[in-house]
């Protein structure tokens, strides 16, 4: 399995005028499939969702089962870089061991909000996440859910002391833990105006497109009632993507995206005309993205990009989309 995917993914992602683009993959389901990709060498993690093993147990897995877990994951691919995603429940993803009833779940408590209220669960995991990561450069840690800098700031302080209490473990047994990058996920609207200061906090951002789109149109992404006003490609959508690559650009903070619309033909070109350079996707998505990066060069993204933020509604730049992909074949 691994072999074939290298085959496929591990080609140099590079577009016809020479933009370099990396590929990253989403974990947490198939874990074989995402492995077997990242251990390719050639591709690192760019989400690893934390919450779906908790989600299929019958209680919140110890600390020593959380390192176990963790370990098989850094260890599948040790030179690549692995963004584990902290505990992301509520909204869409209960817990069935941790019931919560809410008339707005999507508006209530979720992902960081919840673990800040529950410190133990919280610290827990982030000493999990570092005891796995003994002797090992490749763990980078992602808050989900950030919505203001005062969360940012209460979760970089329990992680510190995560951090001392692993390292005094460490040193007694003489091996080192290296200092894991602290990211925070990009996916309430509220973030995009507070870019400059969150730059100051964090060593990444990673947009989650899939909550951004849901919150920015005000729209739940999982009611089928006004499922076709849930859309990635709604021109003020592409506008805030487009804004936050260019104020992550100015900061100096590196920025990834790992929502659906990086693993989209017409999304990735989109983003590649932004300035995105990482996307990260599901490993069945990675070929057919590597394959249009590779057959697609990044003037002619611009100028689809120009004409898609310019557009009145999303059909319309489907339309653009689709002219410009048929033309390339
Ligand atoms: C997102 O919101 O875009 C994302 C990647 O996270 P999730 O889909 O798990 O909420
Ligand atoms: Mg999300």
């Amino acid at each position: 399995l691994s072999e074939r995917i290298d085959s496929e993914a591990g080609e140099a992602c590079e577009t016809q005028d020479g933009c370099h683009v990396s590929l990253m993959v989403n974990a947490g389901l198939s874990t074989e499939l995402e492995t077997a990709s990242a251990s390719s060498g050639q591709v690192g993690i760019g989400l690893y969702r934390t919450e779906i093993p908790f989600m299929l147990r019958e209680r919140f897995p110890s600390e020593s089962e959380q390192v176990a877990l963790y370990r098989k994951i850094l260890e599948s691919a040790p030179n690549s870089e692995i963004a584990m995603r902290t505990l992301d429940v509520g909204g869409d993803k209960p817990l069935p061991y941790f019931p919560i009833t809410e008339e707005n779940p999507f508006l209530g408590w979720r992902g960081i909000r919840l673990t800040l209220d529950h410190p133990e669960i919280f610290l827990v995991q982030i000493r999990a996440m570092l005891r796995a990561s003994i002797g090992l450069k490749n763990l980078s840690i992602m808050l989900p859910m950030i919505s203001s800098v005062a969360e940012v700031n209460e979760a970089r302080r329990l992680v510190e002391q995560a951090f001392f209490e692993v390292e005094e473990e460490a040193r007694h047994q003489n091996v080192t833990l290296h200092r894991p990058r602290l990211g925070i996920m990009l996916e309430v609207p509220s973030v995009l105006y507070q870019l400059p200061q969150l730059a100051k906090k964090v060593d990444f951002f990673s947009v989650g497109s899939n909550d951004l789109t849901q919150y920015l149109l005000a729209v739940d992404r999982n009611n089928s009632r006004v499922a076709s006003l849930y859309n990635s490609y709604h021109p003020a959508v592409l506008s805030a993507l487009y804004d936050i690559v260019k104020q992550a650009d100015q900061h100096q903070v590196p920025v990834s995206i790992c929502g659906e619309i990086a693993g989209e033909p017409g999304g990735a070109v989109l983003l590649m005309g932004m300035g995105y350079r990482k996307l990260s996707m599901n490993a069945f998505n990675l070929r057919k993205i590597n394959w249009v990066i590779r057959n697609v060069n990044l003037t002619e993204a611009q100028s689809l990009l120009s004409c898609a933020l310019t557009s009145d509604s999303y059909e319309e730049v489907y339309h653009h989309i689709n002219q410009y992909l048929e033309k390339r074949g």
